[in-house]
């Protein structure tokens, strides 16, 4: 059974028009040794009260990389839903939706009424933006219009397409930050739409087109959200962009190494607009976390997680937690757009790899019954470009585990999926959750004053490759825990208790 909406009552959760505020007891564990060396675990309850903001703002979304893939696939999905634009296919008629985003077509369970499971969608755990009322804007280096550039992509039927068209045509992205040095060469052609002067100069400009998109929307608030070709990393060195005030320097100065996207990204905390980088590239360099700390604004990263590093933070995962032991993972893609062609250039391919190999890490460290120290699987990673295929990526996988007394298990998956239409729900849920995570404040059982989370986005691990974290706390890949962590979170916020699956109502 769905409901749609429903009211916590507790004397632990209050609703005003403003916000709703609650108390909740963080049930954890601290470990220590005794003299003896014996191992001490202590649970622990910590109240903290969250509050959040019920007013959900008018949203402005600016994509950098507007005229790509994910980004003409997110303007049409939206468009599409909003017009409730229908199309003709060889199959039937096809409606709109919103598949493949956990905030828009995901549910969670909130208990059981009358021996039947009952669930919420995702969104409706608290208000949320409606990605039908984004005000959608942002950059692209190519100028073609909205129209032409959902054409050259060649992801969406063309029925759809047709009906789009009169909605799409006049809209044509500002003007990026383009520098050859940072993307495959093969990209140059399309770059037409360029913002001129010097690395300062290019900050300033973007800087103003935020401000004129909110004025000229009138929206209450904006993110901005990378969906550009994945770049080279950026060297990262002690007096270039280390520290907020070096990085800032190394702008001042047009230090060549400073990336379009670091670009990007300081002028949006310059301007205290969240910034998500959905590429694998190192955007974030060590200078740009600390201004985003520094001016508290939410970042967040890297990488989208639509195909095959989904599986595998699933499958290894489950297969790690059965007590079954990876031994090699061989992960093979070919693809046909413009990402591909982006990525069959070396320096950009490395990005992509570094991003996709670390997946495995946390699982890995999870059991030492069966990886010795420092022991770790095989993990092989291989993209191809291969034109043909254009969006419709291939990825094939092999995973083999060690099993019961020297036997092998070897898994062979095979995945196609148009690209982009995995990975436009997934923007769509980035941008939501980030904005609602701006309007949650917390504060811990002795703390004087309500204060935001970590500017560093970690609630946003879901939904990408290589999160992001605030240094020294652990990165978790595994999906489910990525997906309860944000859960339960969201589920504190309302004053209910975490999703336990421990369904003791049944057990006796
Ligand atoms: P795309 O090449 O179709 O689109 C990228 C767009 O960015 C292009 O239109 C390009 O002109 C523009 N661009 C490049 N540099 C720019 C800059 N500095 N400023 C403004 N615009 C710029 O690629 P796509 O398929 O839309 O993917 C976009 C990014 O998302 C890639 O980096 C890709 O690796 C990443 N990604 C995609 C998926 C997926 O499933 N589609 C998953 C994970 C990550």
């Amino acid at each position: 059974m769905l409901v749609e909406n429903f009211l916590v009552q507790s004397p632990n959760v209050t609703y005003s028009e403003e916000s709703i505020t609650s108390t909740y007891n963080y049930e954890s564990t601290k470990l220590s040794r005794d003299e003896k060396g014996q191992w001490i675990v202590t649970p622990t309850s910590t109240e903290y009260q969250f509050r959040v903001d019920r007013r959900v703002p008018k949203l402005g979304v600016m994509l950098v990389g507007l005229g790509g893939n994910n980004g003409t696939s997110v303007m049409a999905g939206i468009l599409a839903n909003k017009h409730g634009i229908t199309w003709m296919t060889k199959d039937g008629l096809r409606k709109p939706n919103y598949w493949g985003s956990l905030t828009q077509a995901a549910t969670l369970r909130v208990g059981n009424y009358e021996g039947e499971e009952v669930f919420t969608p995702f969104r409706s755990l608290l208000p949320m933006a409606d990605p039908n009322q984004f005000v959608l804007g942002g950059w692209d280096i190519s100028s073609l219009n909205m129209a032409e550039a959902m054409e050259r992509a060649k992801v969406l039927d063309f029925e759809l397409q047709k009906q789009l068209v009169p909605y799409m045509k006049d809209i044509v992205p500002l003007p990026g930050i383009y520098d050859p040095a940072f993307i495959a060469a093969n990209q140059e052609e399309r770059a037409d739409n360029c913002i001129k002067g010097s690395r300062q100069q290019q900050v300033e400009t973007v800087r103003q087109q935020i401000r004129q998109f909110k004025e000229d929307n009138a929206v209450d608030k904006v993110i901005i959200l990378w969906t550009a070709n994945t770049e080279r990393y950026a060297q990262v060195a002690e007096g270039l962009n280390d520290t907020a005030e070096n990085l800032m320097a190394a702008i001042a100065a047009d230090e060549p190494e400073v990336s379009p996207s670091t670009l990007y990204a300081t002028a949006a905390i310059l301007e205290g607009v969240p910034f998500i980088n959905g590429s694998p590239q190192n955007t974030f360099v060590p200078g740009l976390i600390e201004l985003a700390v520094a001016h508290n604004v939410l970042i967040g990263g890297d990488d989208f997680k639509s195909g095959q590093t989904k599986m595998k933070s699933v499958l290894v995962d489950f297969l790690v937690g059965a007590g079954l032991k990876p031994t090699s993972i061989v992960s093979y893609n070919h693809l046909g757009n413009n990402d591909g062609m982006n990525l069959s250039a070396p320096q950009t391919f490395r990005s992509k790899e570094i991003s996709k190999s670390n997946v495995v890490d946390d699982m890995v460290a999870s059991n030492s019954l069966l990886y010795e120290p420092g022991e770790h699987p095989d993990h092989c990673i291989v993209i191809k470009y291969i034109p043909y295929v254009g969006d419709s990526k291939r990825a094939m996988d092999e995973y083999t585990s060690e099993i019961f007394l020297g036997g092998t298990n070897t898994i062979v998956m095979h995945n196609t999926c148009e690209d982009s239409l995995l990975a436009a729900p997934i923007i769509l849920d980035l941008i939501i959750l980030a904005e609602l995570l701006t309007r949650i404040e917390l504060k811990k059982d002795g703390e004087p004053a309500f204060h935001g989370f970590h500017p560093v986005a970690v609630l946003l691990s879901y939904l990408t490759k290589a999160p992001l974290v605030p240094q020294g706390t652990p990165v978790v890949n595994a999906l489910a825990k990525q997906r309860a962590m944000l859960e339960n979170i969201l589920r504190a916020c309302v004053g209910l208790p975490p999703e336990n699956n421990m369904m003791m109502e049944f057990k006796c």
